[in-house]
């Protein structure tokens, strides 16, 4: 039997629940690989299973996006090889140093990407593929509202929504993160504290925009819908400041005919074709240079704690990595 280093929830609640722990580690079962663990991904979904706004039970290794190296075979798998570096997401117990998974979860990562990439991209590129092709496909010419601009999804969002034609309008709180988001090609940015839909409306000569991705949540909601022009689409994907308040159907109305959508992206990466399919499309992405990986924060797996009381207090921008 050998051994993982884990950090591990008994109980939901602050960052200080998070222990780290040493856990004895099976072979891998039927299905399985044994991964040695070499990034792991910061994702604000691992707060949300830290606090227990998403539910799920106790004790629980967070975290749900790796890369690794496969280091032994389970019964029965043959789509993989001892050696070779793959990464995955939307599977919990991601911060380990070694652990158990689905071999047909596992996406091989291409010869050009680093592991440290590959972890900074996997989940939030998918995020970001769901949200501008399978949804709604991003057309040429339009100028979005993007929240969080400068965050782990808004630094691959940006750029590849650019990349499509579009024109981005992003929102920061803080001067330093508009820079940033300049950087990634925000056409124009907006302080949260300013007035978002007044900006929005001065920005787009009165007509607001098409389509809005709100991952803040809560605080943004409003604004969201006041910024979306008649028929706009109100794409809230995230709860980073609470989850939205309940709204009656006729607040759409009101808005212009509004559409609403709440994507969670492992519904649009079940069926293995799909994942390949995003994958594919990030990959082609990044060789492309339309997205770069930008891992702008590191921390010891053991101090994920304190990469938690960063994300959460508005203090990260780009991409996190825990490193085992
Ligand atoms: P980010 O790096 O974007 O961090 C969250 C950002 O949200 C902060 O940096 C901050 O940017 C902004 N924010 C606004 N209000 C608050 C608040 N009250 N507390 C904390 N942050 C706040 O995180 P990720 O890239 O990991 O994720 C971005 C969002 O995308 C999250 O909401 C996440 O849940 C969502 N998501 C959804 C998925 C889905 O399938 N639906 C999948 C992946 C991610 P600023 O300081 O500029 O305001």
């Amino acid at each position: 039997m050998s051994t993982a280093d884990v950090v591990r929830i008994h109980s939901h609640g602050g960052p200080e629940e998070m222990k780290f722990e040493t856990m004895e580690l099976a072979a891998p079962g039927a299905g399985q690989v044994r991964l040695k663990q070499t990034a792991i991904g910061l994702n604000f979904i691992d707060v949300y299973t830290r606090t227990g706004l998403y539910p799920g039970p106790t004790p629980a290794v967070l975290g749900v996006e790796a890369a690794g190296v496969v280091e032994a075979l389970g019964e029965g798998v043959t789509s993989l090889k001892v050696g070779d570096r793959v990464v995955y997401n939307g599977l919990g117990g991601a911060y380990a140093s070694h652990r158990n998974a689905p071999a047909d979860r596992m996406i091989v990562i291409p010869e050009a990407v680093k592991d440290e990439d590959a972890a900074a991209v996997f989940l939030k590129g998918l995020t970001v593929w769901m949200l501008i092709f399978e949804i709604r496909r991003l057309n040429p010419g339009e100028t979005i509202l993007v929240w969080a601009a400068a965050g782990g999804v808004g630094s691959i969002l940006v750029p590849w929504a650019n990349a499509l034609g579009a024109r981005v309008i992003g929102v920061v709180s803080t001067p330093d993160k508009a820079v940033l988001a300049k950087e990634y090609g925000c056409w124009e940015t907006i302080l949260a504290s300013e007035d978002v839909p007044a900006r929005v409306k001065e920005l787009t000569s009165g007509k607001g925009v098409p389509v809005v991705y709100d991952s803040v949540g809560k605080t943004s909601a409003e604004p969201s819908l006041r910024s979306l022009q008649p028929r706009g689409w109100f794409v809230t994907y995230g709860n980073a400041s609470g989850p939205v308040d309940a709204m009656p159907p006729a607040r759409l109305n009101q808005g212009g005919s509004l559409i609403m959508t709440r994507p969670g992206l492992f519904h649009f990466t079940k069926e293995r074709a799909d994942l390949e399919r995003g994958s594919a499309a990030l990959w082609g992405a990044m060789r492309s240079g339309a997205v770069k990986a930008d891992v702008r924060q590191r921390f010891a797996l053991k101090d994920a704690a304190d990469a938690h009381r960063a994300l959460e207090g508005r203090k990260t921008s780009g991409a996190t990595i825990l490193t085992p």
